[in-house]
């Protein structure tokens, strides 16, 4: 494993460990807030998984289907963790948003 999956796979451990504090202090305290919070993080824990995933596809060498290596698949993760942030930062696009 080199020092990107390493971290990668560091970051799930985080944001597990996130994900169980929120989901801790929700059952704690009963607070709608935190459980709002706690499922926020599940979209944390699941980018981070999709990260290592991508960054172990890119690692591969070349081969015959693809003789100019894997290197892009990063790429593919980036446009997937995007788009939940899109999401969450633009009003605009959620359909109770829309204009009557
Ligand atoms: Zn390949």
């Amino acid at each position: 494993m080199d020092k990107r999956q390493t971290l990668a796979a560091a970051s799930i451990a985080v944001a597990l460990l996130v994900l169980g504090l929120k989901g801790t202090a929700f059952w704690l305290t009963g607070s709608v807030a935190l459980y709002s919070d706690a499922l926020e993080s599940v979209i944390n824990v699941v980018a981070a998984c999709v990260a290592l995933y991508t960054i172990r596809v890119a690692s591969q060498p070349a081969d015959a289907e693809h003789p100019y290596g894997h290197s892009k698949a990063e790429y593919f993760s980036a446009v997937l963790e995007e788009v939940p942030f899109r999401r969450r930062s633009s009003p605009g696009m959620l359909p109770a948003d829309e204009p009557p």
